[in-house]
C-alpha cells in the first residue's frame, strides 16, 4: 500500500470523489461470496458490483504475472471489509496479510477518503481501486512463488508497484506519470527502503520505468523470486 509522509500534504477535491465511489455500492446491497470465473481467486464479503471489479483486477494481475511465466500455485483469498488497517496502524485500501495469506480489501465506497490526499486522486476511482487490488494480488502470488522471501520492503514493493502501474489503462497511466513528474532514465533508478518510505510515489514510478525498460521486466521479477535482487540496494 503506497502510504508515506506525502500523503498528508496533498490538496484534493473529496466530495465528487466520494460521491463517485459511493455510487458503486449502495449500502443495502447484499454481500456476495464466490470464486472468480476466470481466475483462481476466492472472494468473501463483497457486494456483487465489487465482486466483478475484484475479479477483473485479479485477472489483470494474473495476466501481467503470467506474461512473465509467474502463475499462482494455489487459490488466492480476497476478503472485503469496511476497514482495513495496516500493521503500522494506518487505514489502507488494500493489504496482503502474509501471515494469513489473504488479500484484505476495503469496500469500494469506504476507499475514497484514503486516496483523496495522494497523487492517485488524478485517476478515476475505479481505476485506482482496481490497481490497488492488482498491487496486493501481485504480493500474494510473489509470496507463493518465492524461493526465498525478500528481506527488504523495497524488494517486496518493486513488483507490486511496477505491475500496479502497468495495469492502469494507458491514458490513466500517462496522466498519473505526468502528475508524478516521472523521469524516464530507468538506468539510474534507486530502489531501497529509504526512498520507499519517504516517497512511495516516486518509488512506484521508478519501479514502473525500470520494469518496462529494455532488458528488465520479467528477468527482474524472477531475480526477486530467487532472492537475487542485486538491483535493489541493501542498506545497513
Ligand atoms: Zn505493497
Amino acid at each position: 500500500m503506497p502510504l508515506g509522509p506525502t500523503f498528508l500534504r496533498r490538496a484534493f477535491a473529496l466530495p465528487a470523489f466520494v460521491i463517485s465511489l459511493a455510487s458503486l455500492l449502495a449500502p443495502s446491497e447484499p454481500r456476495a461470496e464466490g470464486r472468480c470465473a476466470e481466475a483462481p481467486v476466492e472472494v468473501s464479503g463483497a457486494a456483487p458490483a465489487e465482486l466483478d471489479m475484484l475479479c477483473a483486477a485479479a485477472r489483470d494481475a494474473l495476466r501481467l504475472l503470467g506474461a512473465c511465466r509467474i502463475d499462482a500455485s494455489r487459490a488466492i483469498r480476497v476478503e472485503t471489509e469496511p476497514r482495513v488497517t495496516h500493521p503500522f496502524g494506518r487505514d489502507v485500501i488494500a493489504y496482503y496479510d502474509s501471515r494469513r495469506d489473504v488479500v484484505r480489501v476495503t469496500h469500494v465506497a469506504d476507499a475514497a477518503a484514503l486516496v483523496a490526499d495522494t497523487p492517485y486522486r488524478v485517476l478515476a476511482p475505479e481505476d485506482f481501486y482496481r490497481s490497488m487490488v492488482v498491487h496486493e494480488i501481485v504480493h500474494a502470488v510473489m509470496a507463493q512463488r518465492a524461493k526465498r522471501m525478500p528481506t527488504s520492503a523495497s524488494a517486496q514493493e518493486y513488483p507490486a508497484y511496477a505491475l500496479q502501474i502497468a495495469s492502469l489503462p494507458e491514458g490513466a497511466r500517462a496522466r498519473l506519470l505526468e502528475t508524478l513528474h516521472s523521469e524516464q532514465d530507468a538506468r539510474s533508478a534507486h530502489f531501497n527502503d529509504i526512498v520507499l518510505a519517504f516517497d512511495p510515489f516516486y518509488f512506484a514510478t521508478r519501479a514502473y520505468a525500470h520494469f518496462t525498460a529494455p532488458g528488465s521486466g520479467c528477468a527482474r521479477l524472477h531475480a526477486l523470486l530467487s532472492g537475487d535482487a542485486d538491483f535493489i540496494a541493501t542498506l545497513p
